[in-house]
């Protein structure tokens, strides 16, 4: 549907993106996880059409954007980072603006500004001035903009950067919906718990390499252990770290001891050698595996550094 074919893209003597390749699915909710800088926008842009690789080609519907006719270009959808609306004008307004330049008739823009304010849960504010907007009402009208001529893929650059929680629901709410009617949305994102909770299949990108690819459950089945324990140190816990060894890996950093069982070796063993100390359960934090610990892997840094 999208595919992204070798793409290389330079800002001077940056390499923003390293010879990407990804392919999108038809009705996938992909994510594209990644630490700032990682080429994220840089990414998104090119899906978009707004900017040309240096090397490799990005296709729409089997056809390069280079050569793909208007029609083609507009099965996609781009909610950019920034907001881009006229804030002294209502939302509506704004909304008339966006569909007249789609080329929607009068009676046809008229609709569909109801369908996309009502999805956007806006209908009540259609009248009220951008600028009296919260910066998360404003990025909800930007996708309802971005709405209006129905693209078939919706491109969505960290569209809850700095928005408010009851705002960041509307939008997930939003986008699943759209999803489940057959929409196309790829979602770049540097939350982990965004990326884990809506994308049907994730892309980890850091310094402009996509790393890893594919489910969650795929994903951090990569990681070299399934189950992690961590406890904070001391003369009660030290006896308990020594015996660990043999079930498993150990490590020890500030004052946190970690203990990741060997593939095989139940937990019950580890809580049994715990009761034997006397230590109580809640000593004890269970860490899942999570996209964070397989970005740390991959990289040696946090999502977030
Ligand atoms: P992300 O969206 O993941 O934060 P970007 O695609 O914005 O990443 O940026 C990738 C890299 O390219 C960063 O090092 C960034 O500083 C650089 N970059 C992005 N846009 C430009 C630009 N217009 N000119 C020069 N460097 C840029």
């Amino acid at each position: 549907m999208l595919s992204v074919r070798s793409v290389t893209k330079k800002y001077g003597d940056l390499v923003a993106l390293n010879d990407v390749t990804l392919d999108i699915k038809p009705g996938e909710f992909f994510g594209l996880l990644g630490p700032n800088g990682a080429g994220k926008s840089t990414l998104m842009s090119l899906a978009a059409g707004l900017k040309t690789p240096d090397s490799g080609e990005v296709l729409i519907g089997g056809k390069s954007y280079a050569t793909s006719s208007d029609e083609n270009r507009r099965q996609v959808g781009f909610v950019p980072q920034t907001v881009a609306l006229y804030e002294d004008l209502s939302a509506e307004q704004n909304l008339k603006i966006f569909g007249q330049l789609y080329g929607l008739g009068s009676a046809e823009l008229k609709a569909r500004i109801e369908e996309v304010l009502g999805a956007a849960r806006l209908l009540d504010r259609r009248n009220d001035k951008v600028k009296t907007f919260s910066g998360g009402m404003q990025r909800r009208l930007n996708i309802a903009a971005t709405l209006l001529h129905r693209p078939k893929i919706l491109l969505c650059d960290e569209p809850t950067v700095g928005v408010d929680p009851q705002s960041r629901n509307a939008i997930f709410d939003h986008l699943q919906e759209l999803n489940r009617g057959g929409v196309t949305i790829i979602y770049s994102t540097h939350y982990m718990e965004e990326a884990e909770r809506l994308c049907s299949r994730i892309g980890i990108i850091d310094h402009g390499k996509i790393l890893a690819l594919g489910t969650l459950d795929v994903l951090v089945a990569q990681l070299p252990f399934e189950e992690e324990i961590s406890f904070a140190q001391n003369p009660q816990t030290d006896r308990l770290r020594a015996e660990l060894a043999s079930l498993g890996q150990v490590q020890s950093a500030d004052g946190i001891t970690r203990f990741r069982p060997k593939v095989g070796v139940p937990l019950s063993q580890f809580y049994q050698l715990a009761e034997a100390q006397r230590i109580a359960p809640r000593a004890f934090t269970h860490n899942r595996p999570t996209l964070e610990a397989l970005f740390l892997h991959l990289t040696g840094r946090n999502l977030r550094d």
